[in-house]
């Protein structure tokens, strides 16, 4: 914990932490020594954790790397982060992130993007986002693992562009209770670390039933660490035509080439299989998630937490809401809103929110009719690209932001657990990641999948 703390000190530049917890911090790791010294250690007992801001910590400012949120320190802990803890993890502080983890690249922070560690020819590279603060912060050894959240990518996107390992579980594995939605059909909590080891220790604190979300599954966690035994030989790997797109990088083509032969040489069978309705997968994304976006975002409304416009003698309580949400949500919550308003309202609901609800229900039984052909996971890549510079992201065209995430959205419209882990690396010697796609509750499966992609 003093030697992260210490890292962290020294790392303000990359602007991963946004509110650091030092005190917390060793009074969590004293308590862990005493645990220690009782004999009643856990695996996570005495690791410093990052959390990432979306997650209410119980006295700690929460703000979901939004102005709105200003001063608001929550009276409860997220269930995840308190699983985490009961385990004995150290919180060091809060991550930077997208604002209401709506973003690809960090850059929609309250705070300012987080920086990638990885640099060339001394330009900053974006981290990915929205799990931005956490990547950075894994990949540059200032905490052992962070919490990140993924509801079209930000675990998964983030891992691969800063070398290091993310696991979106399947939808209900983890509580949502606590953490601040943005969409709730489709948000799932994860663990990003180094290697597939840690993902698989934290993700068997962070999960389990939780009676506060209704949308938890009852379900017996697993010894996931226990099931990494590397051997995957007769397992089938499905490889999807329809993610070899036009124009993709030669060095991403031959970076999913490569994970294919190391699952083979390892015993695995390869087959090629078809996710028909894949192409439809960033425009059903881009109307369910700012649907579901505009209609929590609701409760931002001047009264119930955090900032409140300063109003003008004359304003009622229409001019506060409008004046506090304007001045509260930066430009890209603004246009979810407005997209997930629209696409909800009377005379759209039917051409829009509706057909992507059944797009939705067509981009998961794609996913189903091949595991029921014995697929037991499929290998894609992470990202169509590797990191890119900061300062991209354009309010313009945000449409080109939104292309980051079509090999990552999928997993997230069907439900499933996905995992990036770091395969490789590109012509200017950044990292690069591979994503595998499990079936329902059998991240204990894709771990050790991944983890013979190691
Ligand atoms: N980049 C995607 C978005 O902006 C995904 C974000 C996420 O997974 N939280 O919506």
């Amino acid at each position: 914990t003093e030697a992260c703390l210490t890292a962290i000190d020294g790392a303000d530049a990359l602007g991963a932490f946004v509110h650091k917890t030092p005190d917390l911090a060793r009074e969590m790791a004293a308590a862990a020594d005493a645990r220690i010294k009782a004999g009643e250690a856990d695996k996570l007992t005495g690791i410093p954790l990052g959390i990432k801001d979306l997650f209410c910590t119980k006295g700690v400012p929460s703000q979901a790397a939004s102005r709105i949120l200003e001063g608001f320190r929550p009276e409860y802990e997220s269930t995840v982060s308190q699983k985490l803890f009961d385990a004995g993890a150290v919180m060091l502080g809060k991550l930077n992130m997208d604002e209401f983890a709506m973003g690809s690249s960090n850059e929609t922070s309250v705070y300012g993007n987080a920086v990638n560690p990885w640099r060339v020819n001394g330009q900053d590279l974006t981290p990915g986002g929205s799990s931005g603060g956490s990547a950075a912060a894994v990949a540059a050894d200032l905490c052992l693992g962070a919490t990140g959240t993924d509801t079209g990518g930000s675990i998964r996107q983030p891992a691969a562009f800063t070398g290091i390992t993310g696991l979106k579980p399947t939808y209900g594995r983890c509580s949502r209770w606590g953490i601040v939605a943005f969409a709730s059909s489709l948000d799932q909590a994860g663990p990003m670390a180094k290697d597939v080891r840690d993902c698989a220790i934290m993700l068997e604190a962070m999960c389990g039933h939780d009676p506060k979300d209704s949308t938890s599954a009852d379900l017996e966690v697993p010894d996931f660490e226990a099931m990494l035994t590397g051997d995957i030989r007769g397992k089938t790997i499905g490889i999807p035509r329809e993610y070899r797109m036009d124009g993709m990088p030669a060095e991403i083509e031959a970076l999913w080439a490569e994970g294919r032969k190391m699952l083979q040489d390892a015993g695995a069978k390869i087959v090629d299989i078809s996710l028909p309705h894949t192409k439809y997968a960033l425009p059903t994304y881009y109307v369910i998630a700012p649907a579901e976006a505009s209609s929590n975002l609701a409760r931002y409304d001047g009264v119930r937490f955090g900032h409140r416009a300063k109003l003008s003698q004359g304003d009622g309580i229409t001019e506060m809401y409008e004046k506090t949400r304007a001045e509260g949500f930066g430009p890209e919550v603004q246009r979810r809103v407005m997209i997930g308003t629209y696409v909800l309202s009377a005379g759209f609901y039917d051409a829009y929110y509706n057909r992507a609800r059944k797009v939705r229900t067509l981009i998961k039984r794609d996913f189903e009719d091949a595991f029921a052909q014995g697929v037991d996971a499929i290998l894609t890549p992470a990202t169509p690209s590797a990191a890119f510079p900061l300062g991209q992201s354009d309010d313009a065209d945000p449409v080109a932001m939104y292309l980051n995430d079509v090999f990552t959205v999928t997993v997230n419209l069907a439900g499933l657990p996905g995992i990036a882990v770091p395969a490789g690396q590109d012509g200017q010697g950044l990292p690069l990641g591979l994503q595998l796609i499990g079936r329902p509750w059998e991240e204990g499966d894709l771990l050790n999948t991944a983890y013979a992609l190691e």
